[in-house]
Formats: structure tokens, sequence, C-alpha cells
């Protein structure tokens, strides 16, 4: 059976890939993963559905017994994809989409290299930052610290396969979409099977 593919979208926090990717798994039925974290749930958070909440030592556990595809520490807190659901889903044949931050996407890259990223953007710092206000989770000293964070990011887009802007939500969504038809239209080492296919017919 064809593999799945795996799509990682990644890209500065305000940029809005989170609504993007809920977008995504809601229209292309493609698997979300859930992150382990040791961060505090927010509001409506729940176990297992944005996250998997864990303590400081059992996600020390799961880093000892080789269970993350890809682990990073962001702003105090750790987060980690689990290794087997992704790899169990991606065996059966269907693709999957990760949110994670640009440590981890590059991990991806360098575990799994038929990985795809996808770098979102935000259409400007202005606005970013306008989003981040209006968030209303980060002071004002924070917001200065992301606004950096995002230009070194930035800086290193040509890591990634693709980008989309972020400026209307139905446009990025229709990118990142069209992103992911290309990737199944795209001649690759799994060709032989489409070219068997024809054989058997003749
Ligand atoms: P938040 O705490 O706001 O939910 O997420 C903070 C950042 O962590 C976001 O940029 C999010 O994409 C990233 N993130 C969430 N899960 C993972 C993960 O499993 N691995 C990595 N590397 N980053 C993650």
């Amino acid at each position: 059976m064809e593999q799945g593919k795996l799509f990682v979208l990644s890209g500065p926090s305000g940029a809005g890939k989170g609504t993007i990717c809920k977008e995504i798994v809601k229209r292309e039925g493609i698997g979300l993963s859930v992150s382990m974290t040791t961060r505090a749930p927010r509001g409506v958070e729940e176990h297992g559905r944005s996250y998997y909440f864990v303590s400081e030592e059992e996600f020390q556990r799961t880093i000892d017994e080789g269970g993350f595809l890809e682990y990073a520490n962001i702003y105090g807190n750790s987060y980690g994809t689990p290794k087997k659901p992704v790899m169990d889903y991606l065996a059966s044949g269907r693709d999957m989409i990760l949110e994670i931050e640009m440590q981890g996407a590059f991990q991806v890259k360098t575990v799994y290299p038929d990985g795809i990223l996808i770098f979102v953007l935000p259409p400007s710092l202005e606005e970013l930052k306008n989003r981040l206000i209006a968030r209303g989770t980060e002071d004002e000293r924070e917001i200065q610290k992301r606004l950096q964070a995002t230009l070194n990011e930035i800086a290193l887009i040509h890591e990634y396969d693709y980008y989309v802007i972020n400026g209307d939500l139905e446009e990025a969504v229709d990118r990142v979409r069209a992103i992911i038809v290309a990737e199944h239209s795209k001649v690759d080492k799994n060709i032989g099977r489409l070219t068997r296919a024809y054989e058997e017919e003749l």
C-alpha cells in the first residue's frame, strides 16, 4: 500500500497556522497529530484532543524511550510529536498534518525526509503584532521578543518546501489544499505502481 504523506505546518506564533490546520483537517479528512506538552491546559483545551498534558518526568521518559518524532522546548515548555501514532497513520495510507514550530519541523525533515514543510507567514509584522495584541496572551516585552523571533525564522525560509501567506484565511487554506493536491500528483519513486497498472491492462 502507498504510504500517506506527512505535511508539517510551521511558522511564527500568531501567523494563524493552528486555524489553517483545523480547517484542513475538517475539509480534507487528513489526520492531525496530537502533541505531548508539559505546559498547563488553557481554557477549553482537553487532554487527548488539544494536547496530551504530561509531567516533566513523563516527557523525559518518552524522550529516553525514543518515543518522539521530534521535540523542542519553546518559551520554557516542552512539546513533542509522539512517533508511533504518526508512523502507523502514514503506514495505513492516510495523510497526516503536524502543527509545530520551526526547530521541530527541521528535526522532522532530518528523520523523515519525505515530510513536506510548509511555512505559514503573517502578511506583515504590523499585522502579526496586532494579532498578538488581540490574543492578549503576551505582554508588550514578550510581543517584541516574538517579532524578533519571527524575523529570525523568516531568515530560514529557504529550508522549507512551500510557503503560504496568511492574510485571508480562505485563500491560505486553498493554497495549503493546492499543495496537498500537488504533492499527490508528483512523479516520484512510487510512480512504479502507476506504470505497472498500465502494463497489467495491456
Ligand atoms: P501553544 O502553547 O500556543 O499551544 O504552542 C506553542 C508553540 O508550540 C506553537 O508554535 C506550536 O506550533 C508549537 N508546538 C505545538 N506542538 C508541538 C510539537 O509537538 N512539537 C513542536 N516542536 N512544536 C509544537
